[in-house]
């Protein structure tokens, strides 16, 4: 009698690994100790409508993510955000849109227009250096820091790549190791000799259009859509259900040994807890002044401004047109902070009055909702799936994700045709 296959924890990795498993006819448990799956990727009702409480887009690259969506009958909401740039608030306070053309924030032309504007033209002329350093300046960086220093130094790492890398990774460049930051990044700066030549290179070789992508009405109707198909293939999901430790060829949920095929889709019960605590704030303002969008669709701060203590704003009715349909005429802001700052909503407050220029007129409702994270891990015997295997990130934990569950696919017996669901 085949095992059934026990997944712990009931993220995004977890569900497509579940559905693709029961689809092809493995009898799947997960085991979701909250009271929904999705983890990561679940609504935040605020002022009347549900965001997203984190992730909130995925990354088109690859096309992993948009293949699943239209497997599962959602490509038609598949929405991009609004083209507009990103603003950048400076370490002096003043505000400026993020150069159009960079990865991570490191400049494909150092010279360009909107790279002097942000950075001095002081600092363009040392990045440009880094077209004649010979290719071996950098070659052996171990951060995303070390390597655009050595190469096109200090004023870009903390005028660009620093609040960039802040606001994607919630680390500093220096804490990034550059495999991490990009796979190919080094490669290509070894095979073009110079960094912007190597970003110039990447960016052309990235499909046409968006770099990301969401869906009306919100990311949190992935793992809803998953879970669903999942179940309609005959996977049992099971919310509520703690899972207390981990074994070779048993989960143990809520004090109840379970013997079978084990995938872990949660982080390590014997890793050490997450140490990356990050606090997001979903503001609903009624404030006319921002229908212009007078920041385009949100601010990175660069470190050291004056006054703000948030490191990022996203001005979620100028970047997604359904969330401005749905807000009609008022505006959702979200500001993300390291830690949890006292008073947060307070500080939000302030704080977005500061990023967009002007005061906000009145907040009619706010939500805070703290995210702790850990890092990624050594795998062992148990095959695991989501980001602390993967890398964070839906494209990430996805593609994974799928690879995993063809291996399994390969190595577990299908059910019999008359068997149940117990086990
Ligand atoms: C603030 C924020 C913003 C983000 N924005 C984006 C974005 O815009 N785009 C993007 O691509 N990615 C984004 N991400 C990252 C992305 O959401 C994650 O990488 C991805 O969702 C992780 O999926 P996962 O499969 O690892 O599962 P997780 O989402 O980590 O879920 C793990 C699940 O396991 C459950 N669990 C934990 N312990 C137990 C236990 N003992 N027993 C049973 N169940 C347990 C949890 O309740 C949870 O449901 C963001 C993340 C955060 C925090």
């Amino acid at each position: 009698m085949p095992s059934d296959v026990l997944v712990a924890g009931g993220g995004v990795g977890a569900l497509v690994l579940a559905r693709r498993l029961a689809a092809a006819g493995r009898r799947v448990r997960v085991f979701e100790a909250s009271d929904r799956v999705g983890g990561q990727v679940v609504p935040l009702r605020v002022g009347g409508v549900d965001l997203d409480a984190a992730a909130e887009s995925f990354a088109t690259r690859g096309d992993v993510v948009a293949g699943l969506l239209d497997e599962l009958g959602l490509a038609a909401d598949v929405v991009t955000p609004n083209p507009a740039p990103a603003w950048l608030h400076r370490a002096d306070g003043s505000a400026v849109p993020l150069p159009a053309a960079g990865l991570l924030g490191i400049p494909a032309d150092p010279l360009a227009a909107d790279v002097v504007r942000v950075i001095g033209r002081r600092a363009a002329l040392r990045a440009r250096l880094d077209g004649m350093l010979p290719a071996s300046v950098g070659a052996d960086a171990e951060t995303l820091g070390d390597l655009v220093r050595a190469r096109m130094g200090d004023g870009v790492v903390d005028g660009l790549v620093g609040p960039v890398v802040r606001g994607v990774h919630s680390r500093e460049p220096d804490q990034v190791p550059v495999a991490i930051a990009h796979p190919t990044l080094l490669e290509r700066v070894r095979e073009h000799g110079s960094l912007a030549a190597a970003v110039a290179d990447l960016r052309a070789a990235a499909p046409a259009g968006s770099q990301v992508a969401g869906i009306r009405g919100g990311m949190h109707r992935l793992p809803q859509a998953l879970a669903g198909d999942a179940v309609r293939h005959g996977a049992d999901i099971v919310t509520g259900a703690h899972v207390d430790a981990i074994e070779p060829g048993a989960l143990v949920v809520d004090g109840r040994r379970i013997a079978g095929d084990v995938v872990r889709a949660m982080p390590d019960p014997a890793a050490p807890p997450a140490d990356r605590v990050l606090t997001l704030v979903t503001l609903v303002l009624d404030a006319p002044g921002l229908d212009r969008a007078p920041r385009g669709t949100g601010l990175l701060v660069a470190a050291g401004a004056p006054g703000v203590r948030a490191r990022a704003l996203t001005h979620i009715t100028a970047k997604w047109a359904w969330a401005a349909e749905a807000f009609d005429g008022r505006h959702a802001v979200r500001l993300s902070y390291d830690g949890e700052p006292d008073d947060v909503i307070a500080t939000a407050t302030r704080d977005a009055g500061v990023l967009l220029g002007g005061p906000v007129v009145e907040v009619e409702d706010a939500r805070s909702v703290t995210w702790r994270r850990g890092e990624r891990a050594p795998e062992g015997p148990t095959p695991v799936v989501g980001e602390t295997a993967a890398g964070t990130g839906l494209a990430a934990v996805v593609g994974h994700a799928e690879r995993v569950a063809a291996q399994l696919l390969e190595t577990t017996q299908t059910r019999p045709a008359a068997a149940g669901q117990g086990g």
